[in-house]
């Protein structure tokens, strides 16, 4: 959007402007998030800083004088934010906090945020859904984004018209609660869409980022997996293996119905669909019985990629007040957690080894011995020996690991070529 207003986007510095997308998840990352702004102000001394998302929506509920940025934006205006960040050059007087009228129980519209190209990336993230009604009691997101709204389909398929016709190969369609997309929570209408993305020309691949288990149906799987760019990965938080931890969080779910839905996708998609998932350890009651139970839980479910976040009380969330465990206690299962996801990931991984993948590659690392990088369709990072454009197509053998990282060699020019042009090679 700046660029189309005629400015220089640019990420190294100097700059004369610095735009921070903050999270508000943990309080972690609230203070990397102040930290980056000292930083903006260090690398380009005299620069104008802005915050917005989450973090500067939970700002907003003390208004506090906040100097690490010029502006604060809360959540559904920063589609304003060109327009502000000019008219604080012109010198215009500003409140330094910004925010859409009402509260976030009360809106009802979608910040008109649109991605006209990519600049750094491979893959294009398309929002298509914001806000939660949920309500998980350790959460503050869906007090800080509002009730859950869905943007325009059309709206939807101009951005990934307009992004593949600038050669982008990757649409990841993200939200904060995705399955509610279309309004139904059942998940068809996210189905339907990716049917509709999937016949737009240039459209390589489709994936989503992390999908709640709530709206996953049958029907809704069955539509993903009979769209063939869709990619067969899986982004879906577990958070505890503990029936009565799942309760005091207020997941909604109990762990055999979470299998249940693992069973469900691994049915419909094969047994080496990916499916990722994040844990959140060190939650009110969450004793040491329930933690042993949640790894074994983890490991039988045979996740790859797993995220693991100690939890973070979040005042205004009803977790907040709750005994639980120490900092330290949490940060040690933390520590478990991240070992078993290791073991996951690599293990995960071995089932490729001696296939052949492919990859949209992402980046060149120019060292010594040059290679590049990019994602298979399961979410696996493989790294190839040379080097290779952004965005093109590579296939290769994957000859070794390291850790959860694909080690590949390279096939032949004639095997890199799109399927028809190989001359029947298959
Ligand atoms: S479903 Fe996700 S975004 Fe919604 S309240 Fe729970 S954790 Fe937060």
């Amino acid at each position: 959007m700046f660029l189309e207003r005629g400015w220089d986007v640019v990420s190294e510095p100097p700059w004369d402007l610095g735009i921070l997308f903050s999270c508000s998840v943990t309080a972690v990352a609230e203070r990397k998030s102040r930290a980056l702004l000292r930083r903006f102000l260090r690398q380009s001394p005299g620069c104008r800083r802005i915050l917005c998302s989450c973090y500067a929506q939970n700002l907003l509920r003390h208004k506090k004088p906040f100097p690490e940025a010029d502006l604060v934006v809360g959540n559904r205006i920063k589609y304003r934010i060109p327009q502000l960040a000019e008219a604080l050059f012109r010198g215009e007087p500003l409140e330094q906090y910004q925010e859409l009228e009402g509260t976030p129980q009360t809106w009802n519209s979608w910040d008109d945020l649109k991605l006209f190209r990519l600049l750094w990336h491979t893959r294009g993230f398309v929002k298509i859904q914001d806000g939660c009604d949920h309500f998980c009691s350790y959460c503050i997101i869906s007090h800080l984004r509002g009730k859950p709204v869905s943007r325009p389909e059309e709206a939807i398929l101009e951005e990934v018209c307009r992004l593949t016709a600038g050669g982008c190969g990757e649409i990841v369609l993200t939200g904060i609660h995705l399955g509610r997309y279309g309004g139904t929570g059942n998940g068809e209408p996210l189905g339907r869409l990716v049917q509709k993305i999937s016949r737009i020309a240039g459209v390589r691949r489709i994936r989503f980022g992390s999908l709640e288990p709530f709206s996953i149906t049958p029907a809704f799987l069955t539509m993903l997996r009979d769209t063939p760019q869709f990619c067969p990965h899986f982004h879906i938080p577990l958070q505890s293996g503990n029936d009565e931890v799942l309760r005091r969080m207020k997941r909604g779910y109990t762990v055999r119905e979470f299998a249940n839905i693992l069973s469900l996708i691994r049915n419909i998609f094969g047994e080496h669909v990916h499916v990722s998932t994040d844990l959140l350890v060190g939650f009110p009651g969450e004793d040491s019985q329930a933690f042993e139970g949640t790894l074994k839980v983890v490991e039988e479910m045979n996740f790859g990629k797993l995220h693991v976040f100690p939890f973070s009380p979040r005042e205004g969330t009803p977790a907040f007040s709750w005994p639980r465990p120490s900092r330290q206690e949490a940060e040690e299962r933390a520590r478990r957690g991240v070992a078993l996801g290791e073991i996951l990931l690599a293990r995960y991984a071995s089932r490729w080894l001696g296939q052949t993948v492919e990859i949209l590659v992402e980046k060149t690392e120019s060292s010594e011995e040059p290679y590049f990088q990019g994602h298979t369709p399961h979410f696996l990072l493989a790294r190839f020996p040379g080097r290779a454009f952004s965005g093109e197509e590579r296939r290769g053998r994957v000859a070794a690991l390291a850790g959860g990282e694909l080690l590949c060699t390279p096939l032949s020019e004639k095997d890199n070529l799109p399927e028809d042009d190989r001359g029947g090679v298959s």
